[in-house]
């Protein structure tokens, strides 16, 4: 399905345009009128992060004339493995504004709109209104469905994409003329199932594989050339170094872009996707202890067994001593149940305290009463015990 353009053209390009175009405009689906229309195009980045990186790197440097960056985060060390827009020098800096500087630096003639704040319910509808076209690259659930459901409701396409370890996905999503993001996943996974990238770890040149194919559906999208990736995702294996698409359809019954939707306006997108379980935090509530509190139970020689319950590779980067490594999986599938001492106070802790407290509902299911978990995982302990200990 070929589709209209999205952006009308500029009025003309400028000779100084025109030499930095011209691999462009020789090519002969782009064109002048396809190059006007980049000029003219509004387009919009969640975040400057893992995809935003790389699809604002090729959105600037293909000529699009208005680049709107939205990120509140800033540059941290463990960012430069994948996030190719920022440098060394950028650590600590607003990642908008690192971004930004690079952008300009690629190509003076974008104008940059940076957009220094946590997109919500409140600003999502009026920051999307300024743009012709979204493109996704954020890393969390609550966030990609208020994308998706400001799009849809906004009535603009968005190009989303997503990446795990070797893995990534892609896709385009325009309820005018497509299934939506909630066509394809309709819940969000069970808080807890799907690992983060800061939990779960990505190959850092998988965020360009996707990011340049977020980018080159964008300029198909702008310019009206080619078959766009509506009401299909691209599938992408870099171990088999294979990509595969399969088609989406629109869900008549979709509650937000079917025949009769209930999904009208924005909902609360935390509590929609959660952070935890119900069961995990309610196994939590009196039962989290803090990092020094760990510390102080070890001085004391208390009768504790601490498990941490991350992946093996995360335990080799820091560790805290004295923990057992146990993975989540094992608790997950009753294996580590029948090994653990019946006579200590059981001490879980994760990287953050998420995964710890989706195990603590496990134990005290088991009948573990007294076990607690580390509140913020061995962040925290790193943070207050020991920071000279590297983090990830
Ligand atoms: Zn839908």
């Amino acid at each position: 399905m070929s589709l209209p353009p999205l952006v009308e053209p500029a009025a003309e390009l400028t000779v100084d345009e025109v030499r930095r175009y011209s691999r462009h405009l020789i090519i002969p689906d782009v064109g002048m009128a396809g190059q006007k229309r980049l000029k003219n195009a509004k387009v919009l980045c969640v975040g400057a992060g893992g995809l935003g990186s790389p699809a604002l790197l090729y959105l600037a440097a293909a000529g699009v004339g208005t680049l709107g960056i939205i990120d509140f985060d800033v540059v941290d060390e463990s960012n430069l493995q994948r996030q190719v827009i920022h440098g060394q020098s950028d650590v600590g800096r607003l990642k908008a504004e690192s971004a930004a500087a690079s952008v300009r630096e690629i190509n003076p003639l974008v104008n940059v709109v940076i957009h220094n704040v946590a997109l919500t319910t409140d600003n999502v509808m009026d920051i999307f209104s300024g743009y012709d076209l979204i493109v996704d690259g954020t890393d969390n659930f609550a966030t990609r469905y208020m994308v998706n459901d400001a799009a849809v409701l906004l009535g603009k396409p968005y190009v989303w994409g997503s990446i795990y370890r070797f893995d990534g996905q892609a896709s385009v999503f325009w309820a005018e003329h497509g299934p939506c993001y909630r066509c394809l996943y309709p819940e969000p996974p069970p808080p807890g199932m799907v690992p983060s990238c800061a939990e779960g770890g990505v190959l850092g040149v998988l965020c360009a594989s996707v990011g340049s194919i977020q980018v080159n559906e964008a300029i198909k999208l702008i310019t009206g050339v080619g078959e766009p990736l509506v009401g299909r995702l691209m599938i992408y294996d870099a171990l088999e170094m294979k990509y595969r698409d399969v088609k989406v359809r629109k869900d008549p019954e979709c509650p937000l872009c079917g025949k009769n939707p209930t999904i009208t306006e924005l909902i609360d997108y935390e509590a929609f996707c959660g952070t935890l379980s119900d069961e995990a935090q309610e196994a939590a509530a009196g039962s989290t202890i803090t990092a020094l509190e760990l510390k102080d139970m070890q001085e004391r020689g208390d009768d504790i067994y601490v498990i941490d319950v991350r992946e093996p590779n995360e335990y080799e980067i820091v560790n805290i001593p004295g923990a057992v490594l146990i993975p989540k999986g094992e608790f997950i599938n009753g294996s580590a149940l029948e090994g653990l001492p019946q006579d200590k106070k059981i001490v879980l802790h994760c990287k953050s305290g998420a995964r710890s407290a989706e195990v603590l509902a496990i134990l005290k299911n088991a009948g573990f009463a007294d076990a607690v978990h580390v509140g913020g995982g061995v962040l925290s302990w790193v943070k207050a015990v020991d920071p000279s200990l590297p983090t990830y």
